[in-house]
């Protein structure tokens, strides 16, 4: 009799640790501080934000990503397999939460904030660059990686800098700080470029790249790293063209506060500890830019 309440007590104990591990929801404490000052807001005691509880009870975490930005977010064609720093920050952002489940969606730069907005997906990680007039829309934690704008032109184009680009049809996605951002650099270097006589707008990178090998357009800007994923023999990066320092954050509704404050901690967290240093060796990325 003694030993069965033993026993008895033992069982109960184990199960109480059970529940305080399901609690945990991971084998990782949760960081604390940062967005969270009064430090009530993590996975260790159970007390998410709403909009991250929210989450948790879903069992799914619901994340916007890049499809053709090799190291960033890919989608392998015949394996239909997601890879890249961004995929493995998602899969992060999922175990810290106690969640196997990750459900990726496809966005470009002109359908990443609408998905967000509409509520599809509960964050986009997706080389989403933070500047202040998108901060009116969304929250970006701080920046886990910096890239810079750069040009793709054809082997044979004879462009090899600003000047060349005077008179040139340049191509950019729609929704993207590519433009804005190349009509600065350039007037920095005395070279006037304007929106209608310049640039042609397109709603995908593939559709750019089509348009560049068909001489629609001369050069194809966007960000150093989305570009790397168009390289073939017939094109070149410009090394010597890379300006207008990209930070890239992870974005959230603006309503979303709760879960905002939590991905900064996280972020700050893993920067701090290596973890985003290596995600970035580990999926062959150059290491962020230093202007
Ligand atoms: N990172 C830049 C932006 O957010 C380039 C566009 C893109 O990410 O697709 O505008």
């Amino acid at each position: 009799m003694k030993k069965n309440w033993k026993r008895l007590l033992s069982l109960a104990l184990a199960g109480v640790m059970c529940l305080a591990l399901a609690a945990c929801g991971s084998d990782e404490p949760a960081p604390t501080g940062g967005g969270d000052p009064a430090g009530t807001n993590t996975a260790q005691t159970g007390d998410l934000p709403a909009d991250v509880q929210a989450i948790v009870d879903r069992g799914v975490l619901r994340v916007g990503v890049k499809t053709d930005v090799p190291g960033f977010g890919y989608q392998d064609v015949l394996t239909e397999e997601y890879s890249g720093m961004e995929i493995d920050l998602a899969h992060k952002i999922a175990e810290t939460l106690g969640l196997s489940d990750v459900e990726f969606t496809a966005v470009t730069a002109a359908t990443r904030g609408q998905l967000l907005d509409s509520g599809d997906i509960d964050m986009v990680i997706a080389t989403f660059t933070i500047n202040d007039e998108r901060k009116e829309s969304w929250n970006f934690t701080t920046p886990y990686y910096t890239d810079a704008v750069s040009l793709l032109v054809k082997t044979d184009s004879g462009i090899a800098g600003y000047a060349d680009l005077d008179g040139k049809m340049i191509g950019v996605s729609t929704g993207s700080t590519s433009m804005e951002a190349l009509i600065a650099a350039a007037a920095e270097n005395g070279i006037t470029l304007t929106k209608e006589a310049n640039f042609s707008e397109y709603a995908t990178y593939p559709e750019i790249k089509t348009a560049l090998d068909a001489g629609r357009v001369d050069a194809f800007c966007v960000d150093g790293s989305i570009l790397s994923g168009y390289l073939d023999d017939s094109v070149v990066l410009l090394d010597s063209v890379r300006f207008s320092p990209q930070e890239y954050g992870i974005a959230t509704k603006l309503d979303n506060t709760g879960l905002a404050g939590y991905l900064d901690e996280l972020v700050n967290t893993w920067l701090g500890d290596g973890t985003i240093d290596q995600m970035i060796a580990d999926n062959g990325v150059a290491a962020s830019f230093e202007g």
